[in-house]
Parts: structure tokens; C-alpha cells; sequence
């Protein structure tokens, strides 16, 4: 019988079984995701010979469902660290995959994405961080920006360009650099709603091994597609780590412990994603409820938010059939949650006036209101823009004309208005 076939209730058995012998909420927390990596169910959809069963998304539900009943942890919460190990288990060596999934699934070692340049952000294959192969090593100069997590990460996937005589997607190659090195420098940025999420990085002759370039020499551009559309498919995914947090025993305080690190540069996602659940309770709170005009901005906002809701759910639907392998409901979700976000800011701003500004501890809701005004415009930038979005539904799903290039050429020749490392 092939993974794929097991019926759910077959599996719900077999990990209820596996789970009643291993778990235990006394076991130290690394030991017991040694087992749970050792056992095949950290990563349920991964292949067998890397930590899985090779399930769809409904079996893989089905075993994080037993999970939770149980009071169960899975694997880290991993960030940046699972569109690594996405990209890596997709595109990497037998070698590459043995030294570097593992420990993302243990929390052992934590990933940033290295991606966004000063001058390359929409434009990402304009980028112009430099690798030239020396020896057995990759050479690499340049600045990333906008890295989420690079401060406690100890690996990057990194883009660089190894081949500047070529169209510019061409010359692009793929890496997995080692963050704790000395050419390696990262500061972190100040964001305007007080949070430091993200950081700079600048890379000054640091190196990477030459087993440690993913896929081929050149093609890192169709390598950084999977990472991409994985990114857009997580976009409002629950970063809460679930419900072993709220759980009590040693192991769930090993695990708050870490979830507080790995989830901190997240904490003001629930905003920028503009908190359109908290306007009907803040409009019958303070009486703004009672104006027609509130009202009818309010209930523009929460059926927005629940066509998109129904929109996510036909589309895991979709995913998890297996028979769509690529499905544009990515980008068209990613789109619907800007414009969500700005009518829940919108309606949010109706209802208090300029105390929505008020932050602090004795202003409504400790803040939150001005926190969202302040995120609300993160989530039409992160993981390529709303125009960006707009671009890739209408070439690729609508099959409209492309975009006038005119940057066909060897990059080399490209005109560009930053100085290249
Ligand atoms: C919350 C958040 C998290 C992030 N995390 C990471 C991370 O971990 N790693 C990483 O590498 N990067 C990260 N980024 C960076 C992000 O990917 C870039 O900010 C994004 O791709 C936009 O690039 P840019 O900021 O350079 O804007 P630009 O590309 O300079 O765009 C400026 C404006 O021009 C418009 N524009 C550009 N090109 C076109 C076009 N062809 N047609 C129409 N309009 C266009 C854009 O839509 C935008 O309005 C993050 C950003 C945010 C906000």
C-alpha cells in the first residue's frame, strides 16, 4: 500500500500508537524531537528517507489533528526556515538535505532568506550581490536588506549573481552561506511601529563552500520560484505555534521558550493584517456603531475578509487534491489581504477619530489600534508587492501581454542606477 492510499483512520492509529509509547511531556525537548525526527513524523509530507510518510495534506492534517489531541510538540516553528528547507528538499543533494533538514526541524539551526537588495526588491533578478567561484569556495560581497530574523539566524539562502554576461535571470545562483562567519555583518532595522524585525546584511569577501551551492550554477532563478511560491502560500499562516503553548510542563516551557525568539519579529503580523476581527467589539463599545457610514465600512471590511477566507479555503482544497499543481489563488489571496488590511485601517480610524493614534498602556486596547495603522502598510510590500501581484495574475493567469522589458540583454549592459559590489 503506497503512502498516499493510507485512510485516515489507519493513520490517526498508527501515530495515536506511536504517540501513547514516545511522547511524553517530561522528555527534554530536544530528546524528544530526536525521536519524533527518528520516528518519521516531524514532516509528515516529506518523503520517508527524509523524516516522513510521504502523505498529502489531508493525511499530513490528519497527524498534526492526533498531535494536538494529545498535547503533542511537532517540529520548530521555523520562519525563514521552512522556505529553506521547502527549497532544499526540492532542489538540494542527498548530502545537502542530510546535513541541513534535520536540524531546522530539531530548532537546532535557525535560516533567514537573503534575498531583497538597496536596488533589487520587485526587480529581485536585478540583484547585484556578487559570487565568483575561488578555488573550492564561492567568494560573495554585496548587501541584502529587509531580512527578517538574520539577526539569530545561523544559515541564509542567498541569491547572487555568478554570471554578469548573461540575461540577468540567467546569471543568478542559489546558495546556503553560514551567517556566523566574520564577512558576515548584520544590523538590525528600526521599523516605524517600534518593532526591528528585519535587518541589513553585508556580505565583504564571506565565503560558501562549493558543496553548499543549491542546484546548478546559473539557476538559481528557477530555484528561488519554489521558495517564492511557497512564500506566498504561507502568507497568513498561524504563527501562534499552536495549541501545546498554553499546555503545562517542562517541555511546553522549553517550548514557550523558544517559540518567544523564533516568533518575535512576528508579533505585529496579527496587525498588519489589520485586525478586522476586533471592529464590530470596538464600534458597539464606544456607540460608533450607531453611524450608518461606520457601519457600512465596517461590513465592507468583514465581507472582504470573508470571501478571502472562503477564497484560502477552496484553495487548500484545491492543494490538497493533488491534482493542481500550481494555482494562482497565491497571489490572488496575497492581494485580497492588503486590501483588507487597509479597509479594516480604514474602519478602524472611523470608529475612534485620531485617538486611534493614542499608543501606549493607557491608550484603548494597550495600542493596538496605532500599532495597526502603523503595520497595515508592511502587508502590500512583504513577499512582493501588490502591483507585483497584480502583474503575475494578469500575464500568468489571465494570459494578458507582458510588461515592456527592456533588460533582455547581458546584465552587464543593463543600465542600473546603484553601483554594483
Ligand atoms: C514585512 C516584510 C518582510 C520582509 N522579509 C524579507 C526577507 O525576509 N527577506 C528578503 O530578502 N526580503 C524581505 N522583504 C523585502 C520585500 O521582499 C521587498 O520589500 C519587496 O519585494 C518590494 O521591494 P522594494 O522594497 O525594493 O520595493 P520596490 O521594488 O522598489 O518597489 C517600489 C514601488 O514600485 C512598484 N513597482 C516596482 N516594480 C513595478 C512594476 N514592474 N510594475 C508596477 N509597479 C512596480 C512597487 O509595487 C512599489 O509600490 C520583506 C519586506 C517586508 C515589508
Amino acid at each position: 500500500m503506497s503512502d498516499e492510499s493510507s485512510s485516515i483512520e489507519t493513520i490517526r492509529a498508527e501515530v495515536s500508537a506511536w504517540l501513547d509509547e514516545n511522547w511524553s511531556p517530561v522528555r527534554p525537548l530536544k530528546e524528544w524531537r530526536e525521536t519524533l525526527v527518528e520516528g518519521g513524523w516531524a514532516a509528515p509530507t516529506w518523503p520517508r528517507a527524509y523524516y516522513g510518510r510521504g502523505f498529502n495534506e489531508t493525511q499530513a492534517a490528519a497527524v498534526q489533528q492526533v498531535f494536538a489531541e494529545k498535547g503533542a510538540v511537532g517540529v520548530a516553528q521555523a520562519g525563514p526556515g521552512r522556505l529553506a528547507s521547502h527549497t532544499i528538499l526540492t532542489h538540494g543533494t542527498d548530502a545537502q538535505k542530510r546535513r541541513y533538514l534535520r536540524p531546522i526541524l530539531t530548532g537546532e539551526e535557525a535560516w533567514c532568506q537573503l534575498f531583497s537588495e538597496p536596488g533589487s526588491g520587485s526587480d529581485l533578478a536585478g540583484l547585484t550581490t556578487k559570487a565568483e567561484k575561488v578555488g573550492d569556495r564561492w567568494i560573495i560581497n554585496g548587501q541584502k536588506v529587509w531580512n527578517t530574523s538574520a539577526h539569530h539566524a545561523d544559515f541564509g539562502i542567498l541569491l547572487a549573481r555568478t554570471n554578469w554576461d548573461v540575461p540577468k535571470h540567467q546569471g543568478i545562483s542559489y546558495f546556503l552561506i553560514d551567517m556566523r562567519q566574520a564577512g558576515v555583518e548584520v544590523r538590525p532595522l528600526k521599523q516605524m511601529n517600534g518593532h526591528a524585525s528585519f535587518n541589513e546584511v553585508f556580505m565583504s569577501d564571506a565565503e560558501v563552500l562549493a558543496e553548499d551551492l543549491l542546484g546548478a550554477e546559473g539557476e538559481g532563478w528557477s530555484i528561488a520560484a519554489t521558495t517564492l511560491s511557497l512564500e506566498r502560500q504561507a502568507f497568513g499562516s498561524d504563527r501562534s505555534g499552536g495549541a501545546a503553548k498554553d499546555l503545562e510542563g517542562p517541555i511546553y516551557d522549553e517550548y514557550r521558550a523558544e517559540l518567544a525568539i523564533a516568533l518575535e519579529p512576528y508579533t505585529w503580523y496579527p496587525q498588519r493584517a489589520g485586525r478586522a476581527d476586533l471592529l464590530l467589539k470596538r464600534a458597539e463599545g464606544n456607540g460608533a456603531i450607531s453611524d450608518p457610514l461606520v457601519r457600512q465600512e465596517i461590513a465592507r471590511a468583514l465581507c472582504l475578509k470573508k470571501g478571502a477566507d472562503l477564497a484560502a479555503a477552496a484553495a487548500v482544497a484545491k492543494r490538497r487534491s493533488g491534482k493542481h499543481r500550481v494555482i494562482p489563488e497565491g497571489s490572488i489571496g496575497k492581494l485580497a489581504a492588503s486590501e483588507i488590511a487597509r479597509q479594516a485601517a480604514h474602519a478602524h480610524t472611523l470608529i475612534s477619530g485620531a485617538d486611534a493614534l493614542l499608543a501606549g498602556a493607557n491608550s484603548e486596547l494597550d495600542g493596538i489600534v496605532a500599532e495597526v495603522l502603523l503595520s497595515v502598510p508592511a502587508i502590500s510590500i512583504a513577499g512582493g508587492t501588490d502591483e507585483i501581484q497584480k502583474n503575475i495574475i494578469s500575464e500568468r493567469v489571465l494570459g494578458l501581454p507582458k510588461e515592456p522589458r527592456f533588460d533582455t540583454g547581458p546584465f552587464r549592459d543593463v543600465p542600473r542606477n546603484i553601483k554594483d559590489a
